[in-house]
């Protein structure tokens, strides 16, 4: 329970912290707010014999608004996206899913950058970042690149990240005045990873589906952005046999484990249920 031996590296700025990764390759690894990393590092999962602690730069810190992007700086902790005015304007979808990670400890260090670079199923903001359509900004000794959300996971814990790049920023595009949202998780207690969980951005036009795009977390080895689903929906007016359809397209991609959070098939259909439920919840809130 005590992890290995490693150097501590405190950085001031983006370049510096780069380049002692590009020093120490796959040795190095990026320190956010350690609620991940950290337990790996106790059970041995993780040896990395580097740690390159990012909470001394301010540049990755803060949120900005501009032509309808919301950028949000990779060391925004949790907290910080629940009581910020602009999200919950703009965004309210990501307040509502970071109150349902963890619990306030946790979630007054975990940070934005950490959850979705981490690259584990059960984490909650790239499912949503997945359905936001958001991009990761990255930046590495050559410069910055943008990866979309829906790109950039590979497998369990591989993601599109090179060891010398740093995620250092999130850009959210905003879902029109009026949207309907919402992300739904089943736990089996408060501060448990997803058992199933679903997030939905839709518009509606008077009774019928403008836009729609819906995400699951955890029923699977990464995070699934259900295009069949959402397409089957934009356009419909939300009824039975076409949400059924959609529930169906959606359990169709799942592949989960069977663990202590349940069976694989019980999984997939609270994936469907919790689709089901963020559906419902998303078209009572759009245009209210
Ligand atoms: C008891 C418990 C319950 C939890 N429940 C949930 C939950 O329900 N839902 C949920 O989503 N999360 C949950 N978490 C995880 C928590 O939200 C973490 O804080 C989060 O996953 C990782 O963020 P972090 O800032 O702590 O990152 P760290 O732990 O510091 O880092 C995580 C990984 O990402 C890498 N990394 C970090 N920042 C960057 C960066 N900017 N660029 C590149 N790589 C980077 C690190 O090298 C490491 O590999 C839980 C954690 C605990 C301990």
């Amino acid at each position: 329970m005590i992890p290995g031996e490693f150097t501590y590296h405190r950085p001031s700025s983006v370049a510096e912290a780069v380049a002692i990764l590009a020093n120490h390759g796959d040795e190095a690894r990026p320190l956010s707010g350690g609620h991940s990393l950290i337990p790996m590092m106790k059970l041995r999962m993780a040896a990395p014999e580097h740690l390159v602690d990012l909470g001394g730069i301010a540049a990755l810190k803060g949120m900005s608004e501009d032509e309808n992007v919301i950028t949000i700086g990779a060391m925004t902790t949790q907290h910080e996206l629940i009581n910020s005015e602009l999200l919950s304007a703009k965004l309210p979808i990501i307040s509502e899913t970071s109150l349902l990670i963890a619990d306030p400890q946790i979630r007054y260090m975990g940070t934005l950058g950490g959850n979705v670079a981490n690259g584990d199923p059960g984490n909650d903001m790239p499912g949503l970042m997945q359905c936001l359509d958001a991009s990761y900004v990255l930046t590495g000794p050559d410069g910055e690149r943008e990866v979309k959300a829906r790109d950039f996971y590979e497998a369990a814990y591989f993601t599109a990240l090179a060891p010398e790049e740093l995620l250092s920023a999130v850009k959210v595009p905003v879902p029109p005045a009026g949207h309907g949202y919402a992300y739904e998780k089943l736990k089996r207690k408060v501060g448990d990873y997803a058992t199933a969980a679903a997030a939905v951005i839709l518009t509606m036009s008077g009774t019928t589906v403008e836009t729609c795009s819906v995400a699951l977390t955890n029923v699977a080895d990464t995070p699934l952005y259900a295009a069949d689903a959402s397409r089957l929906l934009t356009g419909s007016t939300l009824d039975a046999d076409t949400i059924s359809r959609a529930v169906a397209a959606a359990e169709a991609i799942t592949d989960p484990a069977s663990d202590g959070r349940g069976p694989a098939e019980y999984r997939t259909k609270m994936a469907g249920v919790m689709m089901q439920r963020a559906l419902a919840r998303a078209a009572e809130r759009a245009n209210a």
